[in-house]
């Protein structure tokens, strides 16, 4: 099973998985107590098999023993987050037909009026521990939900098999190692926080410091002390550090980008990092930004390289035991720089199936390969992602434009600070394209400043035709701009 997660932590006994401010734990702890919610979980029986367990647990030590102890109890992990609301938690402990939801005392109360059973892991009896199940590594393990960008988030369910092989192929990619130390500030209940960080450290018997929520000034004092040789963050992250950055004292702000340049990798994912803020960060500390590409159905599919050229605005090249290809409308296979083309992803990192939704899962796949729905282009070996085919690219008078060039073209105007550029109906067009844009707070933007400032840089058909000024973008839990609320504004 991703199991190979619990077995090598064995390796590892001592060493430190967590540390915080007041407390750390080691390896050895992660068995035990995964052991002990396993034991709880099964009771009198031998083997959940398959049984779908929520659990509703801060960012932490109690976080991972409790998923590791679902999965020793041979259950499917359905991770909640801790940010949901009760109706939140209702739809997906529904949805997910779970038995029961695994939390602590600070989440019971508010999970009683669900009327599900809870376990909670501060009040377990000391049971004697449990034998516990041979788990098959075929079996589902977790089940997480998409980030619901597009439309309502959709259950996906992975394998063992999967989860281990999405570790295995980031482990071996990015050099994982047992000295790294990395901060887990990301929410818990998405890929990127629990596979790429969480579980990727973990399985290299690395140190974890958890946050409960990203804090800028909590980070940089860690950063100014050397504590991270990895980080990990959404494109979102990067542009406020930059502007933190900035408005520090010359005094205050080298110790921390001497933190941030000594680091061994830090990576950026789960959204388009603009190539603007990939150079400014460069500039600011010295580090390349590695962008990777991925979705919660398949892990990590595609990364800037570890070693070698890391390109500002693409997204590199495949990972290890992934297969990547693009293909066209008329379902060739794209193998030429400059045309675009899905992307479709085939390996033992693609999920199972979407629960409870056999004809998306059918349809989400075209002999073997799972086609993912993000068109991109092949530039000299590398990929760079013009966007989804559902929202991103706009078909405008017989061409199809892709949001993130203009959002690109945008985003170097200097009193732009974020943008998102989306299609909407038009009777002459197909679709018109129209931008919403955050300015620089003294700075108003007016249609016709905007489309002179494209002219140099976008042909006349891709310069948008509509504009709103807005305070902030709508963006959801990973900090992604929901585009279809974005069309809606106009
Ligand atoms: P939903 O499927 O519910 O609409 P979602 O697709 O945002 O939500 P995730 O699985 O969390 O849910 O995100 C995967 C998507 O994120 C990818 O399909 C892609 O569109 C986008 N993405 C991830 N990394 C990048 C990247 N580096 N550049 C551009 N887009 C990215
Ligand atoms: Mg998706």
């Amino acid at each position: 099973m991703s199991l190979s997660l619990i077995q090598r932590a064995a390796y590892h006994a001592n060493s430190t998985a967590f540390t915080t401010d007041t407390v750390m734990y080691r390896y050895q702890d992660l068995l035990d107590r995964s052991h002990q919610i396993a034991s709880a979980l099964l009771g009198d029986t031998n083997d959940l098999a398959e049984d779908h367990v929520a659990y509703l647990v801060p960012a932490g030590f109690d976080y991972a023993a409790t998923q590791w102890g679902i999965w020793r109890s041979g259950a499917v992990a359905v991770p909640l987050s801790v940010s949901a609301t009760l109706q939140e938690w209702k739809y997906a402990v529904e949805d997910s037909q779970s038995k029961l939801i695994v939390t602590n005392n600070e989440y019971a109360e508010q999970l009683r009026p669900l009327n599900i059973p809870l376990l909670n892991i501060n009040q377990m009896t000391e049971a004697a521990a449990s034998k516990l199940p041979e788990v098959n590594p075929s079996r589902a393990a977790m089940m997480l939900y998409t980030s619901g960008t597009t439309s309502k988030p959709k259950g996906v369910l992975t394998t063992h098999d999967c989860i281990d092989a999405q570790i295995q192929s980031l482990v071996q990619a990015w050099r994982w190692q047992s000295d790294d130390r990395i901060p887990l500030f990301l929410p818990l209940h998405h890929i990127h926080g629990i596979i790429n960080i969480m579980s990727c450290a973990l399985f290299s018997g690395a140190t974890i410091e958890p946050f409960n929520r990203f804090d800028i000034t909590t980070i940089f004092d860690r950063v100014a002390g050397n504590a991270y040789t990895v980080f990990m963050a959404v494109p979102t992250i990067y542009v406020k550090m930059i502007e933190a950055l900035e408005q520090l004292s010359d005094a205050q702000r080298q110790p921390v980008i001497d933190g941030f340049a000594a680091m061994r990798l830090m990576v950026s994912g789960s959204a388009a990092l603009p190539a603007s803020v990939h150079e400014q960060w460069t500039r600011l500390t010295g580090q390349r930004l590695l962008e990777r590409y991925g979705m919660t159905e398949i892990g990590m599919a595609l990364s800037n390289p570890y070693l070698g050229e890391r390109r500002p605005g693409s997204v590199g090249l495949p990972l290890p035991g992934v297969e990547v290809r693009l293909v066209d409308e008329q379902a060739n296979v794209v193998d030429v720089d400059d045309v675009a083309g899905e992307i479709q992803v085939r390996g033992k990192n693609v999920f199972r199936e979407y629960w409870k939704r056999p004809e998306a899962t059918v349809d989400s796949f075209t002999k073997g390969w799972f086609r993912t729905g993000d068109i991109a282009v092949r530039e000299s070996g590398y990929l760079r992602i013009m966007g989804r085919s559902s929202v991103d690219i706009i078909k405008s008078g017989g061409y199809k434009l892709s949001a993130l060039e203009i959002e690109a073209a945008l985003l170097d105007h200097p009193c732009i600070k974020e943008c998102a550029v989306v299609g909407i109906p038009d009777d002459t067009w197909g679709e018109s394209v129209a931008a919403a844009v955050v300015t620089d707070t003294a700075t108003a933007m007016d249609l016709s400043t905007l489309r002179s400032w494209c002219q140099d840089r976008i042909s006349p058909y891709k310069i948008p035709r509509h504009l709103k000024c807005v305070d902030s973008l709508p963006r959801n839990a990973m900090g992604k701009v929901t585009k279809p609320v974005v069309a809606d504004l106009f």
